[in-house]
């Protein structure tokens, strides 16, 4: 059956909510973004995405989908200050060593994430039909009565509770990220608890500013030194705009970065390889120090829900929010995003729910065991799937040595061999999947990695750009969305922003 799709309501305009308010545009009349903050003109923090102080970088498997489904991004973000980081300028110390990625050639990117997400911003809030509504929260859902499908939302003006409105949809989106209500709205509208787990990694983050000289580290811009599988400090320093670093300090376990510089440079000097010292010491300080919590990933499995109403998708960190080390949160919401265009295509609206879920769950599962994969390599984080060993169940993908930067788009050719150090062989990495279908190996021969064990390193740090996520780009690749052309002239007024109601 035909369905309207006069109106979609995208609720939060953050990363996902951008994202996904792309191929609603080119699919309904009408998407309103719904965005309790008033956002910023510009590349300016909100105070809805906290995190946003931190590094944040978009690996090379999000860049190029960013790309797709925004022809001429790439461009624009450089053009506003951004760098591309060829894997040729990392230095990446892990599992105790550097790793060389020289010849990987892929970028991430170097900017600050307001910079990265005010260009989305921009972009979309460019696109026909799209509209912001801003100083509104989403406060409920509305249904039809029997509660089989929603029909909209309610919503609070952030500047005076006593205003309401409530929007009609043909389809809403949740994207408010961690701290949506989704799982209390489902639960009282019936449909049951949702299912969450949780894996403490209990992190803290100090990140500053610094000047950067383009010969700093004879040209470097990207340097991370991983925390080890039994360590509890490391960081990270990206080159972003403004001829800046932004330095982000790591401590997991009770330990914590200290904010005041003297403390940072030491912390930075504690770490046991020198290059982030090295930027730190003489360096000057361009930015008040910003520091911030991540207990746990947790992952809400909406998917393991008997059902869901009708005309409701659920995205982005609203689902999972991944261990930040990793930096697979804002590429998860790219293909999120994607896999949105192609359901929609492919059946009604009723089901779309469920059917995001599926299609995308590949992305979420990779990162996730990827990344607590990682944390649980560590015998103190407290967190489902580990074996009786002590070792995490997940598969090798989640070994602590994968480089943070190169996350879905590089993998060491170990990834698909299944093989890892920190995994006795009892542990069966299937077990970790056993709700979810089985999926294609990638094209091209499996050798098995040889590892040190002793020195919990891998004999070879060269890596081969073979990953599941690149591959299942090409295999894919038959039925891109389709690109949307970039207007002669978007740059200009912002048309169509519901500024909040004054008082
Ligand atoms: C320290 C740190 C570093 C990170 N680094 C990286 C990285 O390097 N690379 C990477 O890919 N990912 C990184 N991430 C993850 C990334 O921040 C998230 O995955 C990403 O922001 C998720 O986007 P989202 O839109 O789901 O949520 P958010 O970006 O958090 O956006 C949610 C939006 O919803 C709005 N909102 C909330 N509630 C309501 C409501 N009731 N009504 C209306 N609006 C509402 C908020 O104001 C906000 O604008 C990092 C995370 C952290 C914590």
């Amino acid at each position: 059956m035909e369905q309207n799709r006069q109106h979609a309501v995208v609720l939060g305009a953050g990363w996902a909510g951008l994202l996904h308010a792309i191929p609603l545009a080119r699919r309904f009349d009408r998407v309103t973004l719904v965005e309790r903050d008033v956002l910023p003109r510009g590349p300016e923090p909100h105070r809805g995405v906290p995190q946003g102080d931190h590094i944040h970088l978009l690996v090379p498997g999000g860049l190029a989908r960013l790309e797709q489904l925004l022809p001429g991004v790439t461009d624009e973000m450089t053009t506003a200050g951004a760098h591309l980081i060829d894997s040729s300028l990392w230095r990446l110390h892990m599992g105790g060593g550097p790793v060389d990625l020289t010849d990987a050639d892929v970028r991430i990117t170097g900017a600050t994430r307001p910079l990265l997400e005010s260009v989305v911003r921009e972009r979309v809030l460019e696109m026909d039909g799209v509209d912001l509504l801003e100083g509104w929260g989403a406060q409920e859902l509305t249904t039809t009565p029997d509660r089989d499908r929603v029909t909209g939302v309610r919503l609070q003006s952030q500047h005076d509770p006593q205003q309401e409105q409530t929007l009609a949809a043909d389809l809403v989106v949740d994207t408010t990220g961690k701290g949506s209500r989704s799982p209390r709205w489902l639960a009282d509208l019936g449909y049951g608890r949702i299912e969450e787990v949780r894996v403490a990694v209990d992190i803290h983050y100090a990140t500053r500013l610094f000047r950067r000289d383009p010969a700093d580290l004879d040209g470097c811009q990207n340097v991370l030194v991983d925390i080890p599988p039994d360590g509890t400090r490391g960081g990270v320093a990206l080159a972003v705009e403004d001829d800046r670093w932004l330095v982000t300090l790591i401590g997991m376990l009770g330990e914590r970065p200290p904010a005041d510089l003297d403390g940072f440079v030491e912390y930075a000097r504690s770490l046991p390889f020198a290059d982030l010292h090295d930027i730190v010491r003489d360096a000057e300080p361009v930015s008040e120090p910003r520091q911030r919590a991540f207990p746990a990933a947790s992952w809400r499995r909406f998917d393991r829900l008997a059902r869901l109403p009708a005309r409701y998708l659920v995205s982005g960190d609203a689902v999972c929010s991944f261990d930040p080390r990793f930096g697979q949160g804002m590429t998860v919401a790219i293909i999120e995003a994607v896999e949105t265009g192609r359901v929609l295509d492919d059946g009604g609206l009723d089901d779309a729910g469920p059917r995001l879920l599926a299609a995308a769950g590949w992305a979420v599962h990779d990162a996730w065991d990827l990344a607590t994969g990682s944390a649980l390599a560590n015998p103190r984080v407290d967190g489902p799937g580990r074996c009786p060993g002590g070792s995490p169940t997940p598969t090798c993908s989640g070994c602590s040595r994968w480089p943070t930067a190169t996350r879905s788009s590089v993998r060491p050719s170990s990834a698909s061999s299944g093989c890892s150090p920190a995994r006795p062989s009892s542990c069966t990495p299937a077990s970790s999947r056993a709700s979810w279908p089985a999926r294609t190996a990638p094209p091209g021969p499996r050798r098995r990695r040889r590892h040190d064990l002793a020195s919990r390193r891998p004999l070879s740090r060269r890596f081969s750009p073979c990953s599941p996520l690149r591959w299942r780009e090409q295999r894919r690749s038959a039925a891109p969305d389709p690109p949307q052309p970039v207007p002669a002239a978007r740059r200009g007024s912002r048309s169509r922003h519901s500024r909040p109601s004054p008082g």
